[in-house]
């Protein structure tokens, strides 16, 4: 068994700023880390077209912190 499940790195960028996002998610969907998601989940990680991606709300660390 391995205890590290994450195993897709996917790109977004930051809704409110801008800044590139690299998110790592784990093959069941949850992000590990490097964004914050909100709205519905996403359940096509690998085959979201641009226009999915348009429609979904990121924010980076800093602006999360906001
Ligand atoms: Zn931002």
């Amino acid at each position: 068994m391995s205890s590290h499940v994450a195993d897709e790195v996917i790109c977004r960028t930051c809704t409110v700023c801008g800044t590139a996002l690299e998110i790592a998610v784990t093959t069941d969907g949850s992000l590990e880390g490097g964004g914050h998601y909100f709205g519905p989940l996403f359940a096509h990680i690998t085959d979201a077209t641009e226009s999915d991606a348009a429609a979904e709300y990121w924010e980076c660390d800093e602006c999360f912190a906001r």
